[in-house]
């Protein structure tokens, strides 16, 4: 008899989850119209700097493209994507930059969008991911940072280093590689890992081999993960990922009472970073057969109304439920339960 935290929200076996840096307006004609078919929401790193500018960098394969204004942002949110912070400027971040690049440039895009920000996302290269970076994403209440190792991400792991698959036509030398709709698919399964994709902006062909795939390419990928995902992978925007993440990282369960009558529990949570803006946790419990028919769940939390959850059952004697979680938060079922139901 017990309970435990899902790795994944809502019990799932592995995650998919796509961002794109730059935030240009293009998505809007080329990508977002196939997340809408597939129902897959998107991530957007944004450049604080650019909001609203045409694009200007260095020697950028994507100079000239426009970076995305407020109302395009804010239109991705209505539709369920999210906002990384990509940097205020996009240069290299030395110690003393990153008040502007890490923490003005989260406070703006979260005005910009009404919305947090959770996620900062290195520019240019993991060199923007350095000790003094990670170390300020901390301090400015990021819940994680995003790289550019190709590398799946896992339920243990601590998630200050994200890791991110390239959705390129091309590697760079010398290693290349040619596009693969299917890359870490497997091994998410096996593993229970969450692949976050990237590109830039996804075209008719790709902008540049080595930085993007085509609009072909994404729908192809698309099209692999649901079909080898099945009802198995969660689809879903990084952002509610790392706060599932963070709060289940945080949470600890006690036991309070396991015997014939009933079983009861408590989560107590610890230094939850106040960043955190969603805390809801999937939980697995394994109860009598007997409390499995018709089966209810009792939710208290501290300060309020008890209520009642009805659990799936996901396999013989174990209940799945996904509430929102909070520091002694007390949950219950048993025999009382039953009998009441059933006015014996
Ligand atoms: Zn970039």
């Amino acid at each position: 008899m017990s309970l435990s935290i899902c790795d994944w929200k809502h019990g799932k076996r592995w995650v998919y989850s796509i961002t794109y840096d730059e935030a240009l307006v293009e998505l809007h004609r080329f990508s977002v119209p196939h997340h809408e078919a597939f129902g897959i929401p998107g991530h957007v790193e944004a450049v604080a700097g650019h909001i609203g500018k045409v694009r200007q960098i260095g020697q950028s394969s994507y100079n000239g493209f426009h970076h995305m204004g407020a109302e395009g942002l804010r239109d991705l949110l209505d539709r369920g994507w999210g906002v990384g912070n990509h940097s205020w400027s996009h240069e290299v971040i030395g110690p003393d930059d990153v008040e502007r690049e890490l923490g003005d440039a989260k406070k703006l895009l979260e005005d910009v969008i009404g919305a947090p920000v959770p996620l900062f996302c290195s520019p240019g290269s993991n060199v923007n991911m350095s000790d003094h970076v990670l170390e300020a994403a901390r301090r400015y209440g990021y819940l994680g940072a995003m790289s550019i190792t190709d590398a799946l991400n896992r339920p243990g792991d601590e998630l200050f280093w994200l890791n991110r698959t390239p959705l390129h036509e091309q590697y760079y030398a010398p290693f290349f590689s040619a596009y693969d709709p299917y890359r870490n698919i497997r091994f998410a399964q096996e593993e229970g890992g969450w692949i976050i994709d990237y590109c830039h902006c996804p075209l008719e062909k790709a902008v540049h081999p080595n930085k993007d795939c085509s609009e072909a390419q994404l729908r192809r990928r698309f099209e692999a993960v649901l079909t080898e995902g099945g009802d198995a992978v969660w689809c879903a925007n990084p952002d509610e990922v790392i706060n599932y993440h963070v709060t289940r990282r945080h949470t600890q369960v006690e036991t309070l009472q396991a015997d014939d009558s009933g079983h009861r529990y408590r989560l107590t949570m610890a230094d939850l970073p106040p960043t955190v803006t969603c805390t809801e946790l999937t939980l697995d419990m394994v109860a009598e057969a007997a409390w499995c028919g018709k089966p209810r769940v009792a939710i208290a939390r501290p300060g309020r109304e008890p209520e009642t959850v009805i659990p799936q059952v996901v396999r013989p004697r174990t209940l799945r439920f996904t509430i929102e979680a909070c520091d002694g938060l007390e949950i219950g079922i048993g025999q009382a339960d039953a009998t009441r139901r059933t006015g014996a």
